[in-house]
């Protein structure tokens, strides 16, 4: 493990924060899996380059695993759950080790940080303020939920019914490329607190954080081939090998809805429990009795955060027509004042989209937006001008027709409609009418309304006066093809384990 030092950063803003060269001797060396607590390299060798999209330099190069490599993850992985070394520990031993989980990633923030940016492209402040703290923060949590401990008691007719949770064995967890560590950490912290061994297959995007963090599980005392990483892509690579196996228990994914078609496909035959975090397609509605100004100031970020990279992000913007001029003014006023630029530059507001590949995505649907509607802001002909990276200036565009596919489809980029509404029940309807139904974000002082349109939403998750304020603990997920199943406090851990009941015959009081 590197010994890099810089725990926190200075993002005062004077200067581009700098890669320590020991991070960049880290970075530097070729990556394999990681299985038993080390690093393993594959029989195939065949090897996959990991690209920094906001100077389309490679980084480093990973081992892709093999279907050897994974067998032996998961057969590693079910060894170290069958010796009872961690499924057998108390539930405050393991709580103990996600507390010292979440403390080492916040002693390797700077580090974790500056891994993030340069793999993603996303600034260094969001990753440093937001993913890397967050990870931590994800541990914490977890490590203080006192359901994963508690036992039910039933009595009836002199008997007594106990019902407790077990681990369920080997979990796959597979994660997306957005929020690298952020996400993943969301699965193993449950994951773990429950007892679980696991197999994680990271974005091959993004693979650098989850490797740093490898690195990190024995000094926290998790026993050797409890977690364990595999590099390398979907369709025919680890992904696919992960999910089939007949070794797994269960598969926590987060990523493209296409994409939990196939791995429902792949799981399917073992019967393979499955939770789903899918695609998102966010609304945020403004009516004229809002405090529109900060609607306005907060729709830039549901638009723009993270390039617009986030499935909560809110990429459709409408809002009710007497306050619609005043409304765009201010909203493009803000759009106008982010700063695109180096991803390390601690002033910069938007980075860099994942790839270059991605880019041509949103630039195809910009062009779309340019056809149906008209543009308000952006330069199409600057979007294509930096070669070979992923940079990609935000777009609005307005009087884009409802069926439009850039009102309907996820484009994952920086990319928003704004639409005028004149009546409750039509922007009802024209929220709605997109194949997703993750999250939205209303904006009305009338609580009634808010209440009414709150219900008629079909979307997992709503937001009143606010965008991506999170409790923890809140049941989170889509609805419609957003997803299966919710994640976040008891739900997270309903997942990660069985219920088991033990009926003790004439053993009960009533
Ligand atoms: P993706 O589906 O392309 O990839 C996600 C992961 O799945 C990667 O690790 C990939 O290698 C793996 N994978 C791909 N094909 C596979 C297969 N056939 N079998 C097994 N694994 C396979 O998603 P992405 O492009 O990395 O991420 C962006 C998507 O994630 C967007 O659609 C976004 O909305 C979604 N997302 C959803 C949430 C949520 O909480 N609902 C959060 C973040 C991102």
């Amino acid at each position: 493990m590197t010994s890099v030092k810089p725990q926190t950063l200075d993002l005062s803003g004077r200067d581009r924060v700098p890669v320590p060269d020991d991070l960049a001797r880290w970075i530097e060396a070729p990556k394999g899996a990681w299985i038993g607590g080390e690093p393993f390299f594959p029989k195939s060798e065949n090897k996959f380059a990991t690209i920094n999209p906001a100077t389309g330099e490679e980084l480093t190069t990973f081992a892709e695993a093999d279907k050897g490599a994974v067998d032996l993850a998961i057969s590693t992985a079910r060894r170290a759950f069958d010796d009872g070394s961690w499924s057998g520990q108390t539930f405050e031993h393991r709580a103990g080790v996600l507390k010292k989980l979440a403390e080492l990633i916040l002693a390797h923030r700077g580090p974790l940080a500056i891994l993030e940016t340069l793999d993603t492209g996303k600034p260094i402040r969001e990753s440093y303020e937001g993913d890397i703290l967050r990870s931590a923060t994800n541990f914490e949590f977890f490590a203080s939920q006192n359901e994963a401990a508690v036992e039910r008691v039933f009595e009836s007719q002199g008997n007594r019914h106990v019902a407790r949770r077990e681990p369920l064995g080997v979990v796959a967890l597979v994660t997306p490329w957005n929020l690298p560590l952020y996400l993943a950490t969301w699965k193993i912290a449950p994951a773990l607190l429950m007892g679980n061994s696991i197999v994680l297959k990271p974005s091959e995007l993004t693979p650098l954080t989850a490797s740093y963090f490898a690195e990190l599980t024995s000094e926290a005392g998790l026993p050797p081939g409890v977690f364990n990483v595999v590099h390398g892509f979907g369709e025919n690579s680890a992904g696919e090998f992960l999910v089939s196996h007949a070794g797994i228990n269960a598969v926590s994914f987060t990523g493209e809805t296409s994409t939990g078609k196939a791995i429902m496909r792949s799981a399917s035959p073992n019967l393979t429990r499955v939770s789903f975090e899918l695609g998102g397609k966010g609304a945020l509605v403004v009516f004229a009795d809002a405090d529109w100004e900060r609607a306005a100031d907060e729709a830039v970020r549901a638009g723009f955060r993270n390039q617009g990279e986030i499935c909560l992000a809110c990429p459709r913007v409408y809002v009710e027509a007497p306050i619609y001029e005043s409304f765009k003014k201010r909203y493009l006023a803000g759009v106008e004042a982010l700063r695109m630029g180096d991803p390390l530059d601690p002033q910069t507001s938007l980075g860099s989209l994942i790839s270059v590949e991605h880019r041509s995505k949103v630039q195809s649907y910009a062009e779309l937006a340019a056809r149906d509607g008209k543009v308000l802001t952006g330069n199409l002909t600057l979007h294509a001008a930096k070669d070979g990276t992923g940079f990609f200036s935000p777009l609005v565009v307005e009087d884009l027709p409802a069926s439009s596919r850039v009102n309907r489809e996820e484009i994952f980029g920086p990319v928003v409609s704004l639409n005028r509404f004149e009546k409750e029940e039509d922007v009802i309807a024209q929220v709605n009418d997109t194949p997703y139904g993750l999250s939205s974000s209303i904006w009305t002082k009338n609580h009634s309304r808010a209440e009414r349109v709150a219900t008629k939403l079909r979307i997992g998750l709503v937001w009143i006066n606010c965008w991506f304020v999170r409790d923890l603990r809140v049941p989170f997920g889509g609805q419609k093809k957003s997803g299966i199943g919710r994640e976040g406090g008891s739900h997270s851990l309903d997942f990660f384990s069985e219920w088991k009941s033990v009926c003790f015959f004439g053993e009960g009081q009533n």
